[in-house]
């Protein structure tokens, strides 16, 4: 049997799966990764500042209105598109083999490819709320406002749901998601790895039989999973959901 059809058979025979989805299956969805060289760059020179300085809780607080040219213009203009990836994790998902989703994408890209089960560690774009009076606010209302989003009750920022550098992930969203490793007999990586801060934090608590990884980009900490496929996530998962081809 080749690999493929191991993992099928093996997510098929579980009990409860979870998969962990990392930077590079948003990657393979279009975005551009803030630590890039290049698009650190181009920041620099538009803004003045890098994309880390930013996208940080204490740029938001002292310069605001950069913040949302940056925010606006880089993070909510771009459209990206779940990838061939999602997809086939939604497909898992309606097929029972798939019990949740835990990722740090900001996009809602599981969601919008059919996930319902998803826990996004960072928060999302679509999720803005006031600070004072709590109201909500649509991506959109934040994308097309002139400078600052505003309140229309209180007249302050309104502040986009998404963790920022220096910020740390919500309690209750870490515990949910220590929870549900804690009871996966599988434990899906897609597009990531050992060493990064989505796993890093999290795989120690999982105790279940088969720890699979699925990535293109190798790292020396993989040798932790059970099986290893290098590839993309993107191509990888619909041939083990769909079990249309085979290995070469
Ligand atoms: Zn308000």
């Amino acid at each position: 049997m080749d690999k493929y059809g191991m993992i099928r058979e093996i997510l098929k025979k579980s009990t409860y799966t979870v998969a962990m989805c990392g930077t590079d299956m948003m990657k393979e969805s279009g975005m551009q990764s803030m630590r890039a060289p290049e698009i650190s760059y181009k920041v620099e020179r538009e803004y003045g500042y890098s994309p880390e300085e930013i996208f940080s809780s204490v740029f938001y607080t002292n310069r605001t209105e950069t913040f949302f040219k940056y925010y606006k213009r880089e993070m909510l203009e771009p459209t990206l598109e779940p990838s061939e990836g999602f997809a086939a994790l939604a497909e898992l998902e309606r097929k029972g083999q798939l019990q949740y989703s835990i990722t740090n994408n900001v996009y809602d890209l599981p969601e919008r490819a059919g996930c319902k089960k998803v826990l996004n560690l960072h928060g999302t774009i679509f999720d803005n709320e006031c600070p004072r009076c709590g109201k909500k606010y649509p991506m959109e209302y934040i994308r097309d406002s002139k400078k600052i989003p505003l309140c229309e009750k209180c007249q302050i920022p309104v502040r986009p749901k998404v963790m920022l550098f220096g910020e740390q992930v919500d309690n209750q969203l870490m515990t949910r998601a220590v929870n549900e490793i804690s009871k996966a007999d599988v434990l899906l990586l897609l597009g990531t790895n050992f060493n990064s801060g989505l796993c890093d934090r999290y795989v120690q608590y999982f105790e279940g039989s088969n720890l699979i990884l699925i990535n293109s980009q190798e790292h020396f900490r993989d040798e932790n999973a059970n099986i290893i496929l290098r590839e993309e996530v993107k191509t990888a998962l619909p041939k083990i959901v769909r079990g249309e081809e085979k290995e070469v």
